[in-house]
């Protein structure tokens, strides 16, 4: 290579590296991504498809129920989060601090499908009062997010895809090559009754129920003690009724009635699809994330353990690791 073809090399090398950020997608990945170049002070710009953000970290409010919980948030998607890791502690002692979050419980109900059978302990799981879609919302608070759905790869910015392969492979096919994790689909149903018919518990892991796998007393979460509960479908069940969701309502309100021992309808019910819900366990790697020249991807599927916790993370240093570049 001569003098000329070095400099053109190396023009080529900073006019790459001088590229800004395009962050697609404004879930926790997205905006811990953003966070970390924002901190770093390299140029970025986040989009979200859908005017609100947080993705599966999904608050639905109650509308039209004719009571007066008119407005209350359901958590439809993630259920609750813990922290394990000491970064991530103290993000969420901040969000504490703010009144964002609350430590929920250490302990849930577990139950077949005859009925309950008995308490499990384990890590202390996080609630928001407000809602699960707050948290987002919080740390989100300094950014401006654009509102439009990313379809391309563009020619001028570095493209930071933050949300499931199978949503990340629309633009970037090569993202399917990058992930090892078996998406399975869930439909969350949300269910309003007149008063409490159950005893007090927090949550319910189901265990071998071809129907539902968990059920949380949405009352306890909120805080409010609403008579409040929202079932999760099994995937197998989920994957049947993707295309009308709202078919799995009777089979959850059935179900519930079954593992809780009550007999009694609800006054309201709402149905959220998730198509792309959670990796199936087991079949995500422990690769924070990945970057493959001017595509990168960050998610909670970059983990051998896909949560709320492993989304923050991945974003957090993919971030870091794309300024590391500029
Ligand atoms: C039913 C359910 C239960 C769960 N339970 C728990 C739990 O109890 N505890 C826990 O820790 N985790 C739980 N999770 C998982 C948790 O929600 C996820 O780990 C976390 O929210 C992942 O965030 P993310 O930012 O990686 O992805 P997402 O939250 O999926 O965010 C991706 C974002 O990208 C946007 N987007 C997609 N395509 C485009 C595009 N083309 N252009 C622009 N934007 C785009 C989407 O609108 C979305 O806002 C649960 C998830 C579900 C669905």
């Amino acid at each position: 290579m001569n003098k000329f073809e070095s400099l053109i090399s190396l023009l080529n090398v900073i006019q790459h590296l001088a590229k800004p950020v395009l962050i697609a997608g404004a879930g926790i990945t997205g905006v811990s991504c953003a966070i970390a170049l924002r901190d770093a002070g390299v140029s970025f710009r986040i989009v979200n498809k859908g005017f609100r953000i947080g993705g599966r970290m999904a608050s639905h409010s109650v509308r039209d129920s004719g009571t007066q919980f008119d407005g209350r948030v359901f958590d439809t998607g993630a259920s609750y989060f813990t922290a394990s890791d000491p970064d991530f502690a103290s993000v969420v002692s901040e969000l504490e601090l703010a009144g964002i979050v609350q430590p929920w419980t250490d302990t849930f109900h577990f139950a077949d499908s005859e009925g309950i059978a008995g308490v499990t302990m384990g890590p202390m799981r996080y609630r928001a009062e407000l809602g699960i879609r707050s948290v987002v919302e919080y740390l989100a608070r300094d950014l401006v997010i654009e509102e439009g759905e990313i379809a391309e790869v563009p020619a001028n910015e570095r493209l930071a895809l933050c949300m499931p392969t199978p949503q990340a492979a629309r633009i970037f096919p090569r993202a399917s090559e990058l992930s090892t994790a078996v998406w399975e689909p869930v439909i969350s149903v949300s269910l309003l009754f007149d008063q409490v018919y159950w005893s007090a518990f927090d949550g319910i892991f189901v265990n071998q129920d071809a129907q539902v796998t968990w059920i949380a007393n949405d009352g306890a979460r909120r805080g409010d003690q609403a008579p409040a509960l929202v079932v999760h479908m099994s995937s197998v069940l989920s994957a049947g009724h993707l295309v009308n969701a709202v078919e799995v309502i009777p089979i959850a309100i059935a179900a519930a009635k079954r593992i809780m021992g009550f007999d009694a309808d609800p006054v309201w019910t709402h149905a959220h699809r998730w198509t792309f819900a959670k990796p199936l366990e087991g079949t995500t790697s422990g690769e924070p994330n990945f970057i493959l020249g001017d595509v990168s991807r960050a998610g909670d599927e970059f983990s051998d353990r896909p949560r709320v916790e492993a989304g923050w993370l991945s974003g957090r240093d993919l971030g870091r690791a794309l300024a590391d570049l500029a």
